[in-house]
């Protein structure tokens, strides 16, 4: 597919085979948590499976037997499990050797086809990142794709997915690959800062919670954003428009709960003016007024602030009506400017009538108007 749209897949290939073993097994290391070995420059990681005793064995091989991955059999690979972390094996439930890769398609669409997933982005397993970053590839595309078949959006909509998820595609690869050249990575040097300085260094970092939750954000992806695209703007607390919505649950009310609709909404954090209610309410927009709290401010939420938010919880744009009128802050009583046209939404944000990209979301199809904002960027 790749060859046929002609996207290219830039990146490399790793030397060592990586392979997968699924046992029942006991021993220190069994029903734990995650165990990563650095005793040599191959790793093995055991991860715990549901049931008692069932776990994950995750390793790579390199030299000779990665030459004849083919050939290679769990019982080549497993002493090392047995000999440095003393487990014992019961069953070889299942076994399996993969190449690994570091690559991305340099493009992500090429007309009607896009890539997603694996197909548009491959690195090492290290961080366990692969599948949730396709699940966001899907998720940031499906949306755009209802809008823009609909009729609710034009075609470069649909630019946007390449734009959104090229640029994490690409860092994410890059930071995979160096932290897989770190665990493997072969000599006296690498040794010392794998296995001396570094297991003090992270233990040490990770006393922090500040650390803690750095790492946790990275790995579950909550972190990522769209700041700066074309698809964001504003700001109102420290949330800005590209970043994922905080989650905030307190009293029984969570405020991801309506995300669930996959639509467009306003949320507001504190006193809702009554022409926004009226306004959303004629554009058949969600609106979800949340009393302040002391939890929303601590997870950045502006207090009043407006937050429109795209299908699958993304912030379009942050509105602080405390902030001085600019070119990023509403002058607009209305707050958000809504208009609806033969049923489809359609409207433009704050005062710039026309002029705002994300009006790009409410515009019905055959109105080019509200679009010039928004540009094929190829
Ligand atoms: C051993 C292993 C462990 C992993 N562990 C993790 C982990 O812990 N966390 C994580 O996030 N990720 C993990 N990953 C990565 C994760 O599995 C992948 O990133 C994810 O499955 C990719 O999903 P995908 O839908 O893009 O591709 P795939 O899951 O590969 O799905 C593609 C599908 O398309 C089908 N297909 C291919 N060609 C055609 C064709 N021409 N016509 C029709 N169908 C076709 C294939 O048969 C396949 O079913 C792991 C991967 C491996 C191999």
């Amino acid at each position: 597919m790749r060859e046929t749209l002609g996207t290219g897949f830039p990146g490399g290939d790793y030397s060592q085979i990586i392979y997968v073993a699924d046992v029942k097994a006991s021993g220190p290391p069994i029903d734990g948590g995650l165990l990563v070995d650095l005793d040599e420059a191959d790793f093995l990681a055991v991860f715990p499976l549901k049931g008692k005793g069932r776990a994950r064995l995750v390793g790579t091989v390199r030299g000779e037997r990665a030459d004849h991955a083919e050939k290679l059999r769990f019982e080549d690979v497993s002493e090392r499990a047995i000999r440095n972390l003393k487990v014992k094996v019961e069953a070889e439930n299942w076994f399996s050797t993969y190449h690994i890769h570091h690559r991305v398609a340099g493009r992500f669409r090429k007309g009607r086809a896009f890539l997603l997933g694996d197909a548009a982005h491959i690195h090492s397993p290290v961080g366990g990142q692969g599948m949730n970053t396709g699940i966001g590839d899907a998720i940031n595309l499906a949306w755009k794709l209802k809008a823009t078949l609909d009729g609710r959006a034009p075609d470069a909509l649909l630019d946007t997915y390449e734009l959104e998820r090229i640029a994490f595609a690409r860092r994410l690869v890059r930071t995979t690959d160096q932290a897989f050249n770190f665990v493997t990575a072969e000599g006296a040097l690498a040794d010392l800062i794998r296995l001396r300085i570094a297991p003090t260094a992270i233990a040490g970092a990770f006393l922090f919670g500040a650390v803690r939750e750095f790492a946790f954000r990275t790995v579950s992806q909550i972190g990522l954003n769209y700041r700066g695209g074309p698809l964001s703007e504003g700001k109102a607390g420290r949330v800005r428009g590209g970043d994922r919505l905080p989650w905030v649950a307190e009293n029984g009310d969570d405020n991801h709960a309506t995300l669930a609709e996959l639509r467009w909404q306003v949320h507001l954090y504190g006193a809702a003016r009554p022409e926004l209610a009226d306004c959303c309410a004629k554009r058949g927009l969600t609106l979800k007024v949340f009393p302040w709290t002391l939890r929303q401010s601590q997870a950045g939420l502006g207090q009043n602030a407006r937050y429109l938010i795209r299908p699958a919880g993304y912030v379009a744009r942050a509105d602080d009506p405390a902030r001085p009128t600019g070119s990023s802050a509403t002058s607009s009583p209305e707050v958000f400017r809504l208009e609806s046209s033969a049923g489809q939404l359609r409207g433009t944000l704050g005062g710039r009538a026309g002029c705002s990209p994300v009006s790009l979301f409410f515009a019905a199809g055959t109105d080019v108007e509200p679009y010039r904002g928004l540009r094929r960027h190829r």
